[in-house]
């Protein structure tokens, strides 16, 4: 049996973030946690994923709040994934500091019965071996899967992750990314190529210029929400992909896919870490979405 639960794979961590107003330390974070938080605002979640016993509870209690089954979070003996990163004076680009895997290092994705059966998978941001495990184990033939993925895995493991690719259904990508996975500067070249690889969909994000959407018979462009006071990039794209997944899962279009994803995605970079994204009403979301609605085209 099937349901719309969105099950989501990705890192869970402690990220020490430097930006070029301040820095904090020990913020909970990962691409599950973003992408959990956001997905849970409009379809039940499901995660899996892996913390050490140094966990610390107001971790475990943003699980416990937003996630509606965590049967297969792995608690083990160990650090958890820690990573740092530090943003340029452009605020855009930013610097890996360092990346401990921690417990990490050891992690197989294990899944439940129930969580064989999801309707939706989002494979959020880690090692493309470790999102294939996820996709071995799916038992629902029908289940639309979501992957994104970053620059580190199309350098190192770009077989691994064509291999994902050509499993999955929809790819959320930056532009960078894009050019990377592809080597074409234009968009609609190196999306054209991307659907090659056996995708149906293909979302690049622009950052502050937006995000394009591709398939074979669509192109759909929305802008960006113009954020006046960005206080934390941190994890807009892990966002993007939660509120994406989950407005489909609760059987919207994917234009409202896109624009959602991209209300929250500005919301995100509000606050630092989580913060902004655990708080915000739904008014204000709707009312950023009433204006990218605004900005689309097709
Ligand atoms: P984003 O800003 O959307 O790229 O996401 C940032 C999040 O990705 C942070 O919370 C990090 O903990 C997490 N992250 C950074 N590097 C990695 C990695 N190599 N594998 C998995 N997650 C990572």
């Amino acid at each position: 049996m099937s349901d719309n639960t969105v099950l989501i794979v990705g890192s869970i961590g402690l990220d020490t973030i430097e930006t070029p107003a301040e820095k904090q330390e020990n913020i909970i974070g990962g691409s599950t946690t973003y992408s959990l938080i956001a997905a849970s605002r409009y379809a039940p979640v499901s995660i899996v994923g892996i913390v050490g016993n140094d966990f610390p509870d107001k971790g475990h209690a943003i699980f416990n709040s937003h996630a509606t089954n965590i049967e297969d979070l792995q608690i083990v003996e160990g650090e958890t994934f820690r990573w740092g990163g530090k943003y340029h004076n452009n605020w855009d680009d930013r610097d890996t500091l360092y990346t401990e895997l921690g417990v990490f290092s050891d992690f197989r994705p294990k899944l439940s019965l129930h969580n064989k059966m999801r309707s939706h998978i989002l494979l959020a941001n880690i090692h493309p071996d470790l999102q294939q495990l996820v996709i071995e184990q799916n038992d629902n033939k029908d289940a639309l899967i979501v992957v994104d993925t970053m620059n580190l895995w199309i350098n190192i493991s770009r077989e691994s992750l064509i291999n994902v690719l050509s499993n999955s259904n929809i790819l959320l990508l930056s532009e960078s990314e894009a050019t990377l996975l592809t080597n074409q500067e234009n968009l609609s070249d190196s999306a054209s190529k991307i659907l090659d690889m056996g995708l149906e969909t293909v979302v690049i994000k622009k950052g502050s210029n937006g995000a394009e959407l591709f398939s074979n018979n669509e192109h759909i462009s929305v802008g960006a929400y113009p954020v006046k006071n960005v206080v934390d990039p941190t994890g807009a794209g892990d966002t993007f992909g939660g509120g994406f997944i989950s407005v489909l899962a609760s059987g919207k279009s994917i234009t409202d896919a896109l624009v959602y994803g991209s209300s929250l995605a500005s919301l995100c970079v509000e606050g630092f870490g989580a913060n902004k994204l655990r708080e915000v009403s739904e008014s204000v979301i709707m009312e950023r979405i009433t204006f990218l609605k605004s900005t689309l085209n097709s």
